[in-house]
């Protein structure tokens, strides 16, 4: 460990200038710069040699844990075999298998799946289908999209239209129209509750609400996080998601959802659609699509979607026009089969279902501590909300996150809640090692 540990201390203490870093504050950073230097298993080593148990998944990314060989074997031999070929009118094979594997675990009838190269990049190639769609079948004239508060649909002009976050909006203006958005689901008698909450399904009247305002004619889907996730954990109430279902499908609004956090076992199910019980008609997908290791998202259509697209078109026609040099990557995709069959050899959705029993008692053990607010929580994904620090949001969930790492814990925080996504191969032990560093320091604050 210290052999790597050494050179990179120096180069951390020369060479901090250049790099801009995403979601972070720069002067804050260099000021106490922390550099993962290796990753294995659960743990990741920082650039002082400190061993660092990974309650996140990363960033809900590394659902198999860290340095899995099989994939590192799969990507070496890809890249030997064919590093990379262009996709506009040709084709490799990786990415037709990659596509059938992945319907086999979506739920019916998503047989069709379009690829990209993160969630930011599958939200706003799900907009493109919608609208495509819409004009496809005469009704071109559906160009509302409604979100929520508190979404998080990545940070592409399409995505931070829809978000409900004003951080993520305020200083990008002019970005597309007539995106309306619902209430979020968070509500203080829900406090402590475990799972999904009793109340709230009213919630989701907000949509009849615009079908009544604007005309449901001129609207054209309903983007959701099933659990909003970079916002906190929030779960949706018994009967919300089925609420939304059946207004859509009254008033021809096509229902989205974003699983790039819930997809890939993290609740329980493959997707949050079956954990949930409730089909969308488009999902988008990213993040351990590849157990994190070669960027790669996905958006899959359901089968009329495909179709009616598909078929718009005179022969010969290209129907959708839209693709990314790097879509469908032969790497990304050597990456993505190889991570599948850990999922399915290793069981891993199953895993996480048996294990959330265990994770969720350790989390909610927490509730005791005077410094937290909330938990929220559903299969393997729960959010530890502190109380703001002076009423100021975010202060201490920004100390909390830098003085967790440091106690040999890395969690990612959104405001002042940790959301805590364990990779699915934790055992037991894991689960404590992580609850313990978070009652002992949430415990002194
Ligand atoms: N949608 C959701 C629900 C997400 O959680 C995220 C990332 N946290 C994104 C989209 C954006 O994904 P990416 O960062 O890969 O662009």
């Amino acid at each position: 460990m210290n052999m790597l540990a050494e050179p990179l201390q120096k180069f951390a203490t020369n060479s901090l200038e250049s790099h801009w870093l995403p979601f972070t504050a720069s002067r804050d950073f260099k000021a106490e710069p922390r550099l993962v230097v290796k990753s294995e298993g659960m743990y990741l080593w920082d650039h002082k040699g400190g061993k660092i148990i990974d309650g996140s998944s990363a960033l809900f990314n590394v659902a198999a844990g860290h340095g899995r060989k099989e994939i590192i074997e799969a990507v070496h031999a890809q890249m030997l075999q064919n590093d990379y070929s262009p996709h506009f009118q040709l084709g490799h094979p990786g990415s037709f298998a990659l596509s059938a594997k992945l319907s086999q675990i979506l739920p019916e009838p998503f047989n069709h799946i379009f690829f990209v190269n993160s969630g930011s990049e599958a939200i706003d190639t799900a907009l493109k289908i919608v609208m495509a769609y819409h004009r496809a079948r005469g009704e071109g004239q559906r160009l509302r999209f409604v979100s929520r508060e508190r979404a998080y649909h990545g940070v592409n002009i399409g995505g931070v239209s829809l978000s409900g976050l004003m951080k993520n909006r305020e200083a990008f203006p002019g970005v597309i129209p007539n995106v309306v958005a619902m209430r979020h689901t968070w509500d203080s008698e829900n406090t402590f509750v475990r799972g999904q909450p009793e109340t709230g399904a009213e919630l989701a009247e907000d949509l009849q609400r615009f079908c009544d305002m604007y005309g449901a004619s001129t609207i054209a889907a309903v983007f959701v996080e099933p659990v909003a996730g970079s916002t906190g954990t929030l779960v949706p109430p018994k009967g919300y998601l089925e609420r939304l279902r059946e207004i859509c499908d009254e008033n021809g609004i096509l229902l989205v959802f974003d699983e790039v956090i819930t997809g890939f076992g993290r609740l329980g199910a493959p997707f949050a659609a079956q954990a949930f019980g409730v089909t969308p008609d488009i999902m988008t997908m990213a993040k351990a699509i590849t157990n994190g290791t070669i960027p790669m998202g996905a958006v899959a259509a359901r089968d009329e979607i495909y179709e009616t697209i598909t078929n718009s078109a005179p022969e010969n026609a290209i129907e959708f026009f839209h693709g990314y040099t790097y879509s469908a990557h032969p790497v990304a995709c050597a990456a993505g089969l190889a991570t599948l069959d850990i999922y399915e050899r290793e069981g891993l959705f199953d895993r996480a279902a048996d294990l959330s029993g265990y994770f969720l008692d350790a989390i909610y053990s927490l509730k005791d501590i005077p410094a937290v607010r909330d938990i929220r929580g559903y299969g393997m994904m729960a959010g530890v909300e502190a109380w703001p620090e002076d009423g100021k949001p975010g202060v201490r969930g920004n100390r909390l996150q830098k003085e967790l790492f440091w106690k040999g814990l890395h969690v990612k925080f959104t405001g002042d809640t940790a959301i805590v996504a364990p990779p699915l191969i934790a055992e037991k032990s894991h689960v404590d090692e992580m609850v313990d560093i978070l009652r002992q320091t949430l415990s002194v604050l």
